[in-house]
């Protein structure tokens, strides 16, 4: 009878345990998707007349912004990168190209809040998108990204990069001669290793739904297109580089596998 009686508690037990992890289980996911799909503004703030006027003596300057880990992030049919964790759900797009006379689907999920924040920035510089990619595969993906908005226009790719020592890198020149009003968002410090006056370094995005990296960044772009030269500003983000071209491997590994258009 004792043992009988043990049985049923044991079971019991089981059963809460089982039923807790499961409400856990539910309301983490719950509150991920929350976080991912929430409304973000960012409160625009009306321009002083004097900051307007500073403004009409300023070239509209110039942001080149990277694809891959930046503001997406993608994997193709019979490829996995060797990371923690997938991003969970669908993609936000596929992408079908033809590479080496294969097709390729690419499964693309999009940085949490990147379209919010390339409507923003379209407002105060010129956006260019400059991909190590190949230019199939990076050019579908800008598409799509820019959604008839004509925000993304310009385009550079991987022939427009400068490989050394078996990586690419960016040179900014390509794009405007003149160094001070141009600057690039990337994830990988080798993809500016030729101007690293010119750069905004951000951490690399795979899955994070609660990702807000690129909305922190608006107060700071807000304030950039203010300035005569962008290195006078940047320069102060130099240490951060030299760290992360120390840690940073999986940015390195992204451009340099072969065959895929990463
Ligand atoms: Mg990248």
């Amino acid at each position: 009878m004792p043992f009988y009686f043990l049985m049923i508690i044991q079971r019991i037990v089981k059963f809460f345990i089982s039923f807790w992890t499961f409400i856990f289980v539910t309301i983490r996911g719950s509150r991920k998707k929350l976080i991912q799909f929430q409304s973000v503004k960012y409160y625009n703030c009306p321009l002083q007349p004097i900051s307007i006027h500073r403004l009409h003596f300023l070239p509209k300057k110039i942001l080149v912004l990277d694809l891959d880990e930046t503001l997406i992030h993608s994997h193709h049919d019979g490829f996995s990168r060797n990371i923690a964790t997938k991003p969970s759900g669908p993609p936000d797009f596929i992408v079908r190209v033809e590479i080496e006379r294969h097709p390729v689907r690419f499964f693309v999920y999009k940085r949490p809040h990147v379209d919010y924040f390339l409507e923003a920035v379209s407002k105060w510089y010129e956006l260019v998108i400059f991909t190590a990619s190949m230019e199939i595969y990076g050019s579908a993906v800008t598409d799509k990204l820019d959604n008839n908005r004509n925000m993304l226009s310009r385009r550079y790719f991987r022939q427009h990069c400068t490989l050394e020592y078996g990586a690419y890198s960016k040179d900014l020149s390509v794009i405007n001669k003149d160094l001070s009003q141009i600057f690039i968002l990337d994830n990988s410090p080798i993809a500016y290793r030729c101007c690293p006056l010119n750069a905004i370094p951000i951490k690399s995005w795979f899955f994070d739904p609660t990702d807000t990296c690129l909305l922190s960044l608006l107060p700071f772009l807000d304030a950039l297109r203010f300035c005569h030269d962008v290195r006078s500003v940047l320069a102060m983000n130099l240490h951060l580089h030299q760290n992360q071209m120390i840690t940073s491997t999986n940015s390195l590994t992204t451009q340099v596998i072969p065959f895929s258009t990463q």
